[in-house]
């Protein structure tokens, strides 16, 4: 990694206090001091109104939304609202309880089995978020608790994309035996690091679906195969193309014509059904088993009823495809648009559509010039992704019109040009 003077005297600095620093209270200003120096805080703007609408109001006025994950645009959906105010009301604010106590309701049920049906897997279990969801099982997926029975610990081998998200970092982080990483969706970079391990290794392969910083999909009948060839499991976190791809927004492993082979389906109901919360879909003893060995599962709260009844709405009328055509094709009109004027747009047609600025400080600026222009599209820079690549991560939804699209493409073809991207 490269730094600027600038950059390299404040690094400097920092060490030097964090050196004196007596305390870790101390350590942690020095910390603090040394990442607003660099402009490496981020500004989190308040949103006073439809945070999850096309058009949101931020400081008193109205600007378009470009950062909501609300991808099918059905979180205020009068079907999900009705859902949720009958289930609040019934059932209260929260659970009160893990799934293993008394937080054990029907509805979660009946979400289990609708999503086991969506995405083509013997059952399902839910999660009171996706991060539960990959941190409670992948360390439970890799090491069966049969291991800590009489068996040898440490048998087991993870292989992650070297761009999958912080969660399933964690999860690795949080799982024992050894974690391998390969290149970005670089199958024989797979196939030579399997090949370097023992066959007697219990091995998962895992991928994110869609990548959610380049917005590209993962190769994931590719990585079918070699995973048979040497006995692997493969696990695909489908976070962002739940909803979105395959049939009725099955996922990656629908659009692939992949399910049976893709034995651990993990994703979350927070971007294409407008809610929260995450899941697991396998085969039966896999999810029997995930009840009893997820940590986050055993010792954490349930997903609200609230929430449940709205995700099952959301689902429900998710089955109606106009809802997938126009945010693929909303997707589809803002790359065409922004391509032609000269951006770099990153990754596939799906909602996520990150435009390459380049330097750090001038993402920073494109992201303050479009707020003045009225739209809120924030940027994702170093330490999220390479240094030197900043970029504006523009996600549409079935919620936008093609007038919004248009100005958006207006405002960057005018700063655009202003700051020298095109
Ligand atoms: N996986 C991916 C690919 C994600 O993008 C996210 C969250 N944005 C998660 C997992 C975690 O999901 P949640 O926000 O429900 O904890």
């Amino acid at each position: 990694m490269m730094l600027s003077n600038k950059e390299l005297i404040n690094f400097i600095k920092a060490k030097s206090e964090n050196k004196r620093a007596k305390t870790g209270i101390e350590k942690i200003k020095a910390f603090l001091k040394f990442i607003k120096a660099e402009g490496l805080y981020p500004e989190m703007l308040k949103i006073e109104e439809g945070a999850t609408e096309s058009v949101a109001r931020i400081n008193g006025k109205e600007v378009l939304m470009f950062a909501s994950n609300n991808y099918l645009g059905l979180a205020k959906h009068k079907k999900v609202y009705d859902a949720s105010s009958k289930a609040l009301k019934e059932n209260g604010l929260g659970p009160c309880g893990s799934r293993l106590l008394a937080g054990n309701l029907e509805l979660h049920k009946d979400l289990e089995s609708l999503i086991a049906k969506l995405v083509g897997k013997e059952d399902a279990i839910v999660f009171a978020t996706g991060y539960m969801a990959n941190t409670g099982a992948i360390p439970a997926l890799v090491e069966p608790l049969m291991n800590s029975l009489p068996f040898k610990k440490g048998s087991s081998v993870i292989f992650s994309d070297e761009l999958n998200h912080a969660t399933i970092i964690d999860a690795c982080r949080l799982a024992r035996g050894e974690k391998i990483i390969y290149r970005h969706k670089d199958i024989d970079d797979l196939e030579k690091k399997i090949k370097s391990q023992p066959r007697s290794k219990n091995k998962l392969i895992i991928t994110d679906g869609i990548f959610s910083m380049d917005g590209d999909i993962a190769p994931l009948d590719e990585i079918v195969k070699v995973a048979k060839k040497y006995n692997c499991m493969v696990m695909v976190d489908d976070a962002h193309a739940t909803g979105i791809m395959g049939k009725n927004g099955a996922g990656t492993a629908s659009h692939f014509n992949v399910t049976k082979e893709t034995d651990i389906i993990m994703s979350t109901f927070n971007k294409g059904y407008g809610g929260m919360g995450g899941f697991i879909a396998a085969d039966k003893e896999v999810i029997e088993y995930l009840r009893i060995a997820s940590r986050s599962y055993v010792f954490s709260l349930a997903l609200p009823a609230v929430i449940t009844a709205g995700v099952i709405a959301s689902i429900k009328e998710s089955m109606n495809e106009k809802y997938r055509k126009e945010v693929l094709d909303n997707s589809d009109y803002l790359r065409k648009g922004l391509k032609n004027l000269g951006f770099y747009v990153f990754g596939d047609t799906t909602p996520i559509n990150p435009v390459l600025i380049g330097e750090e400080s001038k993402g920073i600026r494109f992201s303050k010039e479009l707020l003045n222009e009225g739209i809120f599209a924030p940027c994702v820079r170093w330490p999220a992704v390479e240094k030197g690549k900043s970029r504006i991560r523009l996600v549409v939804t079935a919620n936008h019109e093609r007038k919004d699209l248009d100005k958006l493409i207006k405002s960057f073809q005018k700063i655009g040009s202003k700051l020298g991207v095109i």
